[in-house]
């Protein structure tokens, strides 16, 4: 939690306070993700502009937990640059645009804020590589480390009609 009234920053001033992020567990299909044991370190600059505060907050880190294709362990490195502003006197109806919801008066609680942002940004698919070849769909073989002896998918079956169509076969 950052006390912003502390700061005592007067218009045109900023500040530059550090702030220690855990992330929180993730799940996701009933897989659970998380971040490095020790904790992120966050960066968050508070600027006081005339009519209101703007807040950055900048953080690397990384999500871990089993690759989507192959089961092992994925790292997967994480960046997050996000922007708040609160305004001095919010124009009623506007709250999204100049409300930030991480500030509980002087309070501005940047550990929940930079939790929600990596959650944000957690890719769609976790892998341990881009191409990542996963587990052979039928005999488990993990094809990063050796090929298997089975027949290609029958997924390529799909073009079957298709052919018997031009060649003529019934
Ligand atoms: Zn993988
Ligand atoms: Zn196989």
């Amino acid at each position: 939690m950052i006390d912003v009234s502390r700061l005592r920053l007067e218009p045109g001033e900023a500040r530059a306070v550090e702030v220690p992020i855990a992330l929180p567990v993730i799940t996701i299909g009933g897989v659970d993700y998380t971040g490095p044991a020790a904790p992120a370190i966050a960066r968050v600059d508070l600027t006081r502009l005339r009519a209101g505060l703007l807040l950055r907050l900048r953080l690397s880190t990384a999500i871990i937990g089993p690759c989507h294709r192959c089961l092992e362990e994925a790292v997967v490195p994480v960046t997050i640059d996000a922007s708040e502003y609160q305004a001095e006197h919010p124009e009623p109806g506007a709250e999204s645009e100049e409300v930030c919801d991480y500030l509980e008066g002087d309070d501005l609680d940047a550990a929940t804020w930079g939790a929600d942002a990596i959650v944000l940004a957690m890719p769609l698919k976790i892998l341990c590589r881009a191409d990542c070849a996963g587990l052979c769909p039928s005999c488990g073989t993990n094809l990063n480390e050796r090929p298997c002896q089975c027949p290609p998918p029958a997924a390529d079956d799909r073009w079957g009609p298709l052919r018997d169509l031009v060649t003529g076969e019934d």
